[in-house]
């Protein structure tokens, strides 16, 4: 018994062994990737409900691993946020993201995702009024979102940086509210625009009452607050509906568009002139 006990011991260690290595490659990869033009941003649109017309997109990081191929954002912001690499490759974005977004000729939004490491990075709000300036994007146009996760870290120098990101005149979202550490005073505490509530919960409006309940109190939160709602991860007609009926502000999901690269939306981001 106590040499099969062993055997498995030997076999488990043998097995972490090969995590971590894995691990460390995709952390190695990942610091060459952006050099090397693996990444790519897709763009999904968000609408608002009551009209259903685009009022912006939020920006999803994409790597096209050279032998793996695509490589989930699950899978590799956690380890970069880890290794540090994510302040780097953060920069990368915004600064994608706002030369993208000043090239449209319709002044959409664009939402830009920021994980904990990077808004208590040093300089961040630099990074940001850089990314602006070089890009000649009025700071109204783009939309920071951060989660609740991302605050808890430091609550005081949180509380400081999204206070100098809301003086630029940036707008802040607070996302994947309802998971995790959602808290209400927060909400007050933070200068917050917007709500973005999760997917999952917006995904089983149809068939769970609870989710229901839930999306409708998050609703009433917004109104007493005063800040608009947008539902994430809408995927069917009867979500929208209920969200329309709910008096939710805005949507986002596969039903409106699924992630992709921002030509295949020029048609939201162009004024066309000829009818
Ligand atoms: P998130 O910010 O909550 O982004 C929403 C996720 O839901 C995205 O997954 C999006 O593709 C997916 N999604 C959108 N609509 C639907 C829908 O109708 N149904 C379903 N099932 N899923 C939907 P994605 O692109 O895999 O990104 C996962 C997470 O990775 C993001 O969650 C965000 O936390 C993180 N992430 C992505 N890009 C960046 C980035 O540039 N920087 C940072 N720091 N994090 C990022
Ligand atoms: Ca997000
Ligand atoms: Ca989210
Ligand atoms: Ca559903």
């Amino acid at each position: 018994a106590k040499a099969e006990g062993r055997g498995t011991y030997r076999f488990f260690e043998a097995r972490m062994g090969a995590q971590v290595r894995d691990r460390r490659r995709l952390e190695h990869d990942m610091r060459l990737a952006v050099a090397r033009g693996e990444m790519h941003l897709a763009f999904q649109p968000q609408t608002e409900v009551r009209t259903g017309d685009v009022t912006g997109f939020e920006v999803l990081l994409r790597w096209r691993h050279p032998e793996r191929g695509p490589v989930s954002p699950a899978l590799f912001i956690p380890i970069a946020e880890e290794s540090g690499a994510i302040v780097q490759i953060g920069e990368w974005v915004l600064r994608e993201a706002c030369r993208e977004a000043a090239r449209w000729s319709v002044p959409l939004s664009v939402a830009v995702n920021v994980s904990a490491v990077q808004l208590h990075a040093p300089h961040f709000v630099q990074t940001v009024h850089e990314a602006l300036f070089q890009a000649g994007l009025r700071p109204a146009r783009l939309e920071i979102e951060i989660t609740e996760t991302a605050l808890i870290r430091d609550p005081s120098r949180a509380q400081a940086t999204l206070r100098q990101l809301k003086a630029l005149g940036v707008r802040l979202a607070m996302d994947d509210f309802g998971t995790g550490y959602s808290s209400l005073s927060n909400l007050r505490t933070y200068p917050f625009d917007k709500i973005k509530i999760d997917g999952s919960f917006v995904r089983a409006v149809d068939a769970n009452e609870q989710a229901k309940a839930i999306v409708r109190s998050v609703l009433g939160l917004g109104r007493g607050l005063g800040l608009p709602v947008l539902a994430e991860g809408v995927e069917t007609a009867a979500e929208l509906r209920f969200l329309a009926d709910e008096n939710c502000q805005a949507a986002q999901g596969y039903l409106m568009g699924k992630p992709g690269p921002i030509e295949d939306f020029r048609e939201y981001t162009h004024r066309m002139t000829a009818e």
